[in-house]
């Protein structure tokens, strides 16, 4: 029997550059709407005038407005912690942008507050819907190139850490928390072991204060080593992604989903005839023949971010488990965490 869904209100706190892209996104969504904003800042709330939404006068007033129902937090990441307990205790469902808050800690005491007042809390971890990342897995689920035996999953730009509060520590600025926060979530996603062992290091190229770069090295149960990297001083890009298996390698060059797969055909040819360089002989470095491997499109899988929102209100209405889960989320952080103990150190640390 078809039953009629609950049409629902969301307010944004916070109405910058992510805010706005929630806006427009919630335009294109049914049984969703954007009734209203507030943002300390008074350009902002012109900005939300300006494209037809009316900016409540404060916090309090748009908390107590009986009409929001869910509150999207999108404020830098230090004021995520008050703002979200303070909707929940309000009686509103909260959505929060990434990073959750400032710490695990932190988020435990959201999770706290949305336990004792039964309304859904969920973190807008977005890039699980990445069609690059859903594709990378469905390779790895599929097990498409034998036993995954490493995975590089990079994200390089070359204009340093953007000039706002990202650059400030009290912030919550810096690229572990910034960008970290969405790789490392895939990679606990994508691979279903315990890390064994977490390596950090930081780079500072553009900024003394906060780390505008890392390479972490992961080494999960298995032996998998996972390597997630975030650069802002790289004017050539490596790939996106480039996964190694026993039987083969994928690339993805970037986030357009270029790339390939090759695989081994015939592993009977596998010597070669050695390769002169400049200045030596290799049989090992030798690429190999055409009669022995196959070139393969990328099984693309294609997705709709959307389905993020409508996930929470299904969630709400009863009808879903909510996809993004608040111990991942949580498991995240303190991953984090150990990234920051280890390159710290210079050691390799454990977190689970
Ligand atoms: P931004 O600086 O463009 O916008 C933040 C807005 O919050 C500003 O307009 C500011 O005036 C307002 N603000 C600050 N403190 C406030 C408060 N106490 N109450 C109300 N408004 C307040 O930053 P942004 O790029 O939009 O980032 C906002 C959040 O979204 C951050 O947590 C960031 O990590 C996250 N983000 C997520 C993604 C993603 O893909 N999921 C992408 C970008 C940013």
């Amino acid at each position: 029997m078809f039953t009629m869904q609950k049409e629902f209100n969301l307010a944004i706190v916070g109405l910058g550059g992510m805010g706005n892209w929630h806006r427009e996104l919630i335009e294109t969504i049914d049984g969703l709407t954007v009734c209203g904003s507030y943002d300390i800042k008074e350009e902002r709330q012109q900005f939300a005038r300006d494209h037809g939404i009316t900016p409540y006068d404060s916090l309090d007033a748009l908390l107590a407005d009986p009409d929001v129902d869910i509150v999207l937090c999108s404020t830098p990441n230090d004021v995520h912690k008050e703002i979200t307990i303070r909707a929940l205790r309000a009686g509103k469902h909260v959505v929060c942008e990434k990073p959750v808050a400032m710490s695990s800690q932190e988020h435990l005491e959201m999770m706290k507050a949305a336990e004792e007042t039964g309304k859904v809390f969920v973190v807008h971890q977005n890039r699980r819907w990445d069609e690059d990342y859903l594709t990378v897995k469905k390779i790895y689920e599929e097990h498409l190139l034998g036993d995954v035996f490493k995975i590089e999953s990079r994200v390089h730009g070359s204009r340093g850490i953007p000039g706002d509060w990202r650059q400030e520590k009290e912030h919550g600025g810096g690229m572990v928390l910034d960008w970290g926060v969405h790789i490392l979530d895939q990679a606990l996603q994508m691979i279903p072991e315990k890390v064994q062992r977490v390596y950090a290091s930081f780079t500072n190229v553009t900024n003394e204060i906060c780390e505008d770069g890392f390479t972490v090295e992961l080494t999960f149960e298995s032996g998998l080593v996972y390597i997630t990297e975030v650069g802002t001083s790289n004017f050539i890009n490596l790939p996106r992604w480039y996964m190694l298996g026993q039987n083969g390698t994928a690339v993805v060059k970037d986030w357009d989903l270029s790339g390939e797969i090759v695989r081994v055909t015939d592993w009977s040819k596998n010597d070669a005839v050695p390769i002169r360089t400049a200045a030596g002989l290799t049989k090992t470095m030798a690429p190999r023949t055409e009669d022995t491997i196959r070139t393969e499109p990328l099984p693309v899988v294609h997705s709709d971010i959307r389905d993020f929102y409508r996930n929470v209100m299904d969630t709400i209405n009863g009808t879903a488990q909510i996809i993004v889960k608040n111990e991942e989320v949580n498991r995240n952080m303190r991953l984090m965490e150990a990234i920051f103990r280890s390159a710290e150190t210079h050691q390799s640390v454990s977190f689970e």
